[in-house]
């Protein structure tokens, strides 16, 4: 089991497109990682660049919310279609701690996305895992909920994004130094 540290706002990867993903020999260990991770910061989904990876996969788990759903896996994800009416939700994210916003988004999303056993699937999901894929999809294209609402809204969050951005960048060239002593 590693529980990576979550990847707050500031940090680049999170302004990244990431790639995709091709060793799928790594998905069952990065799988559990993902999980191990995003259970342990209390959220219900995570994309592979919250914790600092640079890849087309991500995982949500609305099973303490919704019976009878069951942790999901989505691998090299791109959103076919979106559509039905458009409604206000608010949402957290693991990236942005403290911060939460009301969110527009259309109620239904077809994903294209493959499996951990390489299949490929076209499937439409709505509800609260629409909403949570719709999320994590933004994550994979450096979007997050703040570039999200009007800047009237995004403004009394000023302070919060500030901290969060110097905080990143300490801890990047805190990395860095580090990095520097490996032989
Ligand atoms: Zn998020």
């Amino acid at each position: 089991m590693a529980v990576f540290d979550i990847v707050h706002y500031g940090d680049p990867i999170l302004r990244k497109k990431c790639g995709s993903f091709t060793d799928f020999s790594r998905i069952e260990k990065l799988k559990v990682d993902l999980f191990d991770s995003m259970y342990e910061a209390e959220g219900i989904g995570l994309a592979a660049n919250q914790i600092g990876l640079d890849l087309n996969l991500f995982i949500v788990d609305i099973s303490n919310l919704e019976d009878g759903d069951e942790p999901h896996v989505f691998i090299n994800s791109e959103i076919v279609k979106k559509h039905g009416e458009k409604g206000i939700y608010q949402e957290g994210c693991l990236s942005l701690p403290g911060i939460s916003l009301d969110i527009l988004r259309p109620e239904k999303v077809v994903l294209k996305y493959q499996s951990e056993d390489e299949e490929w699937h076209e499937e439409e999901f709505d509800g609260l895992l629409g909403r949570a894929i719709q999320h994590e999809m933004d994550h994979l294209k450096g979007v997050f909920i703040v570039d999200r609402v009007s800047e009237v809204e995004r403004i009394q969050y000023n302070t919060e994004l500030k901290e969060l951005e110097k905080n990143s960048k300490k801890r990047l060239k805190s990395q860095s130094n580090k990095m520097g002593f490996v032989l």
